[in-house]
């Protein structure tokens, strides 16, 4: 048989190789400000448009190369860092493989201007697809600046794998702010098609941490410090009270560079033990320095984890700086993300605006009629007076919870079960269901699921399982509702709603909320104005690190707006969930999680009772948004085969 194997050509290699150094726009800014970093810049501009999808530039006043260098380094494996594995032990570059700019060279247009300091003139270098195209001598600033246009124009397989402009614009700011934030004491600038996102000074750590996530981080920071013979740390931890939801503010840097180490993360949490809730999350800057001998620095250049020699050390050393920090800072633990259920029943106080005027009043009541059996309408639809309630008995559950609510107590034993025992049977005389495993869909066809109640006795309709899981009867045995997951599927329904016919209901506050954060994060909450408009916010002002909001959807309470915009924005990052859905989709998901009625909420019976039937009226009740089972059930059979 003939020889089948042969040497791929070298840009076929280039390509492929390509492909693991450069996944998105963000891969080449990472390895584009780290080629200035180590080329000793002392100013780094960072230029972008659409999202680096059509340009990255990167402007530095580094040590510029020779002309020859300028060809050479385009060269796979061509690197001036190391000469020798044993270097390897003692990095002190970010870069070392020399790969990313043949890499680079290899899917994209690339020019690159580059001047010696002492040199006169300094050259031109055009490539393509990897082949150089053009090559001259040039007048040009001391430095390197290279700019990559068009990326993957020849793998479009690749480019279209790209994520919108808003997500992969995260990405690179991501990766420009981990570089900036390791090197405080160089200047750095970016631009985003036209606009000046970042204008970062040379300063100290603390500052640059400022610059970045804004003036009001300034107070929440603790510094952190601690030398030993293993590491050198400092750096910064939030105050515990400026912990969050949703994971923010966390960077480790070792040796100046953006790691990302679970292990570390958990010595920090456990430092914050006690101090925050257990679902908050600590913000912190931590700088370590070891001896670069004892890390594994030899990883995958795209990857940020890295292996410690004595990761135990570390993990101790760590977690006890910090809690002498704290101790030392004088924090107390004042935090208070969640609502107390038993004052505040999200279901009842998310109704509050509604309440008001149509609850008591019923034109349309007539005793001697009876009620109409009804299908359960969309209804925990707080700022939906009305919607599907239509005029005759479609009477959306938050106004049974109201009924049942008013009553002085001794009243309510009465009201209450007569009540119940109407509904009951206006709603399940006609339901006949199979016995055997009950989906969502067949439930609501069939009607209602719920046992019918024998009239005799009053049964109890709701039970609420450890704080987390609603218990509820039905023909053939029981079904068992999550009350966090029922909850977020009910409320994105109807953010979806509320979204795709704009009819979100505004209240307009007395006094203006105003919020502070990073301006990429406003820059971020630019593209959602819009939608958030339908349900209900009006945001008047977006501007540099500062939210003005004059109008919060009728269902949100103020205290509560901080936090969602915070998840919301955080979600937006991490790309959760995931691009194929609309914004539209993202946002109802985001703010369904952050509102939705935790586990370990208590939730009085009316509540229970809403919330069974408005997750039933959903159009797919049986997941929540994000896909995992909102409910399961047990039939008698089930139970019997137990007690064999
Ligand atoms: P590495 O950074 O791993 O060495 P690169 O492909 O990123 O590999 O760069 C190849 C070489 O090109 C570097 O080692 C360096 O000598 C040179 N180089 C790249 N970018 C710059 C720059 N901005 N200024 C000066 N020299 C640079
Ligand atoms: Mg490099």
């Amino acid at each position: 048989m003939a020889d089948i194997i042969q040497l791929l050509p070298d840009h076929v290699a280039n390509q492929i190789a390509a492909g693991e150094v450069v996944q998105r726009p963000a891969s080449v800014v990472k390895e584009l400000i780290e080629n200035a970093v180590d080329a000793g810049a002392t100013e780094i501009k960072l230029i972008v448009k659409d999202a680096g999808k059509t340009l990255i530039q990167v402007v530095d006043n580094g040590s510029g190369m020779s002309a020859t260098d300028a060809r050479l380094s385009f060269e796979r494996h061509a690197t001036s860092k190391i000469r020798s594995a044993e270097d390897l032990f003692q990095l002190g570059t970010k870069g070392f493989r020399g790969e990313a700019l043949a890499s680079i060279a290899a899917i994209a247009h690339v020019e690159m201007h580059t001047k010696l300091h002492h040199e006169e003139v300094g050259a031109r270098i055009r490539i393509e697809g990897g082949k150089i195209t053009e090559q001259e001598v040039a007048v040009t600033a001391d430095g390197t600046s290279i700019a990559v246009k068009n990326l993957f124009f020849n793998i479009p397989a690749r480019r279209n794998f790209l994520k919108s402009n808003q997500v992969e614009l995260r990405h690179v700011i991501d990766e420009f702010q981990r570089v900036a934030l390791a090197h405080p004491d160089i200047h750095f600038d970016m631009y985003h098609n036209g606009n000046d996102l970042f204008s970062l000074p040379a300063s100290n750590y603390r500052q640059r941490v400022v610059n970045i996530f804004g003036n009001k981080t300034n107070e929440k920071l603790v510094p952190v410090g601690e030398t030993t013979g293993v590491v050198k740390l400092s750096g910064f931890v939030y105050k515990p009270e400026n912990a969050r939801k949703s994971r923010g503010e966390q960077f480790f840097f070792v040796n100046n560079r953006f790691i990302k180490s679970p292990y570390l993360h958990h010595a920090v949490v456990s430092a914050f033990e006690g101090l925050i809730r257990e679902q908050a999350h600590p913000g912190y800057f931590l700088y370590l320095e070891v001896n670069p001998a004892t890390v594994d620095i030899n990883i995958h250049p795209t990857k940020t984890e890295i292996k410690f020699d004595d990761e135990h050390t570390l993990y101790a050393i760590l977690r006890s700086a910090i809690k002498h920090s704290l101790g030392q800072f004088n924090i107390a633990p004042v935090l208070d993300f969640d609502k107390d259920g038993g004052l505040d029943t999200p279901y009842d106080y998310k109704n509050k605006p509604v309440h008001v005027p149509t609850i008591e009043v019923d034109s349309d009541f007539n005793p001697f009629r009876e009620e109409e059996s009804q299908g359960n309408t969309f209804s925990s639809g707080h700022s939906q007076t009305g919607s599907g309630s239509g005029s005759g008995g479609g009477r959306p559950s938050w106004q049974q919870n109201a009924r049942q609510g008013r009553p002085a107590d001794w009243e309510s034993l009465y009201v209450g079960l007569g009540d119940r025992d109407k509904s009951d049977t206006d709603h399940f005389s006609s339901v006949e269901i199979e016995s055997g495993e009950v989906m969502g869909s067949e439930v609501r066809q069939s009607g209602m699921l719920f046992e019918e109640s024998s009239g005799s006795e009053p049964s109890v309709t709701t039970y609420q399982l450890h704080k987390k899981y609603i218990v509820t009867t039905i023909k053939s045995g029981m079904v068992i509702i999550d009350q966090y997951r029922a909850h977020q599927r009910v409320l994105y329904e109807q953010f979806l709603r509320q979204m795709t016919v704009k009819e979100g209901i505004s209240q307009q506050l007395l006094f203006p909320i105003v919020l502070y954060c990073s301006s990429s994060d406003v820059a971020l909450l630019h593209e959602l104005k819009d939608t958030l408009q339908f349900i209900g916010f009006a945001i008047d002002k977006l501007e540099g690190d500062e939210i003005t909001i004059t109008g919060i959807p009728a269902s949100v309470s103020e205290s509560e707006v901080s936090i969602i915009l915070e998840q919301l924005i955080a979600d937006f990052k991490d790309e959760i969930p995931d691009r194929s859905f609309s914004q539209t989709d993202r946002l109802a998901k985001s703010l369904s999680k952050t509102l939705a009625v935790r586990s370990g909420e208590i939730l009085n019976e009316a509540s229970q009772e809403a919330l069974v039937n408005d997750l039933f009226a959903c159009k797919e009740p049986n997941v929540s948004p994000f896909n995992r089972p909102t409910y399961i059930t047990i039939t008698v059979e089930d139970l019997d085969k137990k007690f064999l």
